[in-house]
């Protein structure tokens, strides 16, 4: 197992030497390792099991890097930058010299994000670099919100852990790319399409479907739990054969006779969808515990960070039930 602690001097010495170390962010715990080394972002993929395709995103601590590590940046970018920096929301924009390719699996654009965290902040100002990072966890696994998630599913790989607590946010950032000034949401995320459209005047949804297939925040099956999960807008009307008793519910506020109340999580029993948010992945890597049969899973409000919320169950279940019902398409 790793060791968790929050000692940055370790995380750094750990980093200098090529290594990689879990570190904490608002959003989901990240596997970090130094975007500007081969040897580090190499570690980053084989240790998550990760398709070399699949890119990274760099994280820095002051605005001020981000030219050294892009070739342009369009207006929107400064704008969405000043008023979301440091925070959920990663930027899409043409790769410079000192970023590898294999943090951007041979793409013109490389994804930067600053975290708000202040242990890892604080990490980022103490090395000569930035960190390349993705989530924590085995490829196509439930993302981490806690160090205990990272040390389950990565302990015997890595060596270290910083603890940052429980994240804040607990979903992934907000991906946008660029189309000229165009905003253009290739991720869904804390950080909504009204949020955008308040900064940059106007935004739209990646329609690309080469793009679908390299971003796996946007293909059809990730964030999933081992058992299987089964998603539906209506838990009182389901239309399916239950395989057992032993069957776990993920809901969004409410509880339901259809399975014993130690089986059941709501997400926010006051309906918060931020506090739905933070909850989500701690509540699947519960219930995935728990050696149920089946998880029945609900959607919470198709609004705000609901959205996104919406989108990463759809990615984690297995059946959708009457879809249509129950999301606007966007
Ligand atoms: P993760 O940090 O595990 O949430 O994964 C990062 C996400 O950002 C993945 O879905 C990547 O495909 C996406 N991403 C990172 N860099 C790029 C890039 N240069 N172009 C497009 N998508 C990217
Ligand atoms: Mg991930």
């Amino acid at each position: 197992m790793a060791i968790i602690g929050k000692n940055l001097e370790t995380a750094c010495e750990l980093l200098i030497a090529g290594g990689v170390v879990a570190i904490p962010t608002e959003t989901v715990y990240g596997l970090a390792g130094n975007a500007l080394s081969e040897e580090a972002v190499d570690k980053i993929y084989t240790t998550k099991n990760r398709p070399k395709n699949n890119p990274l995103i760099v994280h820095i601590s002051d605005i001020n890097y981000l030219q050294e590590y892009v070739k342009s940046i369009p207006l929107a970018a400064v704008k969405l930058s000043e008023k979301f920096w440091p925070g959920p929301l990663t930027m899409l924009l043409p790769k410079g010299s000192p970023v590898i390719d294999g943090v951007t699996a041979g793409l013109p654009n490389v994804a930067v994000r600053m975290p708000a965290h202040p242990l890892t902040l604080e990490l980022l100002n103490m090395l000569p670099f930035p960190l390349a990072a993705p989530s924590a966890n085995p490829y196509g696994y439930i993302s981490p919100t806690t160090a205990r998630h990272v040390n389950k599913q990565l302990g015997d790989k890595i060596k270290y852990i910083l603890d940052g607590g429980p994240c804040r946010e607990g979903i992934e950032s907000t991906i946008v790319g660029f189309d000229d000034e165009m905003a253009v949401i290739y991720r869904k995320g804390v950080i909504t399409p009204d949020d955008i459209k308040k900064v940059t005047g106007s935004v739209k949804f990646n329609q690309n479907p080469e793009h679908k297939h390299i971003t796996s925040g946007m293909s059809p099956s990730h964030y999933s739990p081992k058992t299987s999960v089964c998603l539906t807008g209506d838990i009182n009307n389901l239309n399916i054969t239950l395989p057992s008793e032993n069957i776990g519910l993920l809901t969004f506020k409410n509880t339901f006779p259809i399975t014993s109340r130690r089986k059941q999580i709501a997400l926010s029993p006051k309906g918060d969808l931020a506090e739905a948010a933070k909850n989500l992945y701690e509540a699947l890597h519960k219930l995935d515990s728990m050696h149920l049969d089946l998880i029945i899973a609900e959607y919470v409000p198709d609004e705000g960070i609901g959205i996104a919320i919406n989108d990463r169950l759809i990615r984690a279940a297995h059946k959708i039930i009457a879809e249509e019902n129950h999301i606007n398409k966007k």
